[in-house]
């Protein structure tokens, strides 16, 4: 064991030095065995929280009512859990209890998928109770048990079948398809943030043509807000359709497939920050702002704070373009300021030039007008410039 995983296995070492066991478990070990990047690496005890606490020096305690800590080694984060098997999902949320036990095996047993209920050891030997090893070697995802009681269980798991078969490329076998075409409609019931969280990492991912094929055959839209009553916005995703890096980023795709709902109505029914809102505007924006002008110096001006990765992806979809982000780097290159801060004039010394009129929202309204004039290069940055347009434009409040 190489890379990121020999400095966590100091981590199980000094478990076992106290006597009880520990693993690698989860997305970690599926993805060591892919060769993809690993993400956060998990780990499994049969220590408790408590004890967890006691054999660490930085112990951050996150759920300990689900037996999590993060362990800080060495200046990096490990999320360490106590074996445990979980209780009744009455609120189809949180296990209503755990119960933590000594061994792995049932542990295991509470995951979702074969591939995602390996477990590890320091010396790299794996426990594979459901056959997962196989399972990523074909590429396909299975449930751990029968699908469809564990999609009861916790439906969420449906969503992310389809995460991972679009961030894995792998398919779903025949009994996951059956269990989550049965138990499709309960997703309904699920938190819009857990849904919000699963649906942003399925268009994302690096397979997202598979996952969507997926998506389609077991009618995932037909339980999830906005999509629920325009089955038409799944069906005009273009064919290219590329991963998409933010929630954001999607909302300013279906709102440019469909302009009829706005972005405010998706942010509200899916739940997001006013972050991902004024993200998902301003991408949007810039999609009719291409269409209508391509590539200008306005454009590139306004996304800058939001980078240009995902806006690139956007337009490579929707227009069938090959856009690249050095090909907006060069613009960004030749704009004369940065933020409205770089002007040579400010409110205050606009409203000095008219001391007669009171101050107000002409105010504001002018600096706009002077901003896009001056970043699209129709007016110099200059405040004798500025101040001599302004006298003899005197009523812009556009
Ligand atoms: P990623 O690389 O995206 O983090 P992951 O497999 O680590 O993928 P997580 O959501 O971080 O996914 O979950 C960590 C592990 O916890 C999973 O691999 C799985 O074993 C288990 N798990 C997570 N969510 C559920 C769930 N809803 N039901 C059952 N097991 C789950
Ligand atoms: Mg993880």
């Amino acid at each position: 064991l190489t890379g990121q995983f020999r400095q966590a296995i100091e981590v199980l070492e000094q478990i076992e030095t106290y006597g009880y066991d520990a693993y690698f478990v989860g997305g970690c070990v599926r993805d060591l065995l892919l060769g993809r990047k690993i993400g956060d690496i998990d780990i499994a005890t049969s220590a408790s929280p408590d004890i967890i606490r006691q054999i660490f020096e930085k112990v951050i305690p996150v759920g300990v009512e689900h037996g999590t800590v993060i362990v800080r080694h060495r200046h990096q984060s490990y999320e360490v859990t106590t074996f445990r098997v979980d209780g009744d999902y009455s609120d189809q949320r949180h296990p209503d209890s755990v119960q933590f036990i000594q061994t792995i095996n049932q542990d295991l047993e509470r995951r979702d998928f074969t591939i995602n209920a390996l477990a590890m050891d320091k010396n790299g030997v794996m426990i594979d109770l459901f056959d997962g090893q196989n399972d990523i070697r074909k590429g396909v995802i299975r449930t751990v048990g029968n699908g469809h009681e564990r999609f009861k269980e916790d439906p969420l798991r449906i969503m992310r079948a389809l995460r991972f078969s679009s961030q894995l490329g792998f398919s779903l076998d025949e009994n996951v398809l059956n269990a989550a075409k049965s138990v499709l409609s309960e997703i309904e019931t699920i938190a819009m943030e857990r849904i919000v969280q699963e649906t942003a990492k399925f268009f994302a991912g690096a397979y997202i043509e598979t996952g969507l094929y997926y998506f389609k055959l077991i009618h995932a839209a037909e339980h999830l807000p906005i999509l629920r009553e325009n089955p038409h916005m799944i069906e005009q995703l273009p064919r290219g359709i590329k991963p998409l890096h933010s929630f954001g980023a999607v909302i300013a795709m279906f709102h440019f497939i469909e302009p009829a709902i706005s972005i405010d109505e998706w942010t509200r029914q899916w739940k997001c920050s006013n972050k991902m809102k004024y993200e998902a505007a301003a991408l949007s924006e810039a999609l009719f702002h291409y269409k209508q002008h391509e590539l200008d110096r306005w454009l590139v001006y306004r996304l800058r704070p939001y980078g240009y990765s995902n806006f690139v992806t956007l337009v490579n979809i929707l227009f069938e373009s090959s856009l690249s982000d050095d090909m907006v780097k060069k613009i960004e290159g030749s704009l004369p300021i940065h933020s409205k801060k770089d002007l040579a004039i400010n409110g205050a010394e606009l409203h000095s030039l008219f001391p007669d009129t009171n101050a107000g929202p002409w105010i504001g309204k002018t600096l706009n007008h002077i901003e896009k004039q001056v970043v699209l290069g129709e007016l110099s940055n200059n405040k004798y410039v500025l101040k001599e347009w302004i006298k003899w434009n005197p009523h812009v409040t556009d």
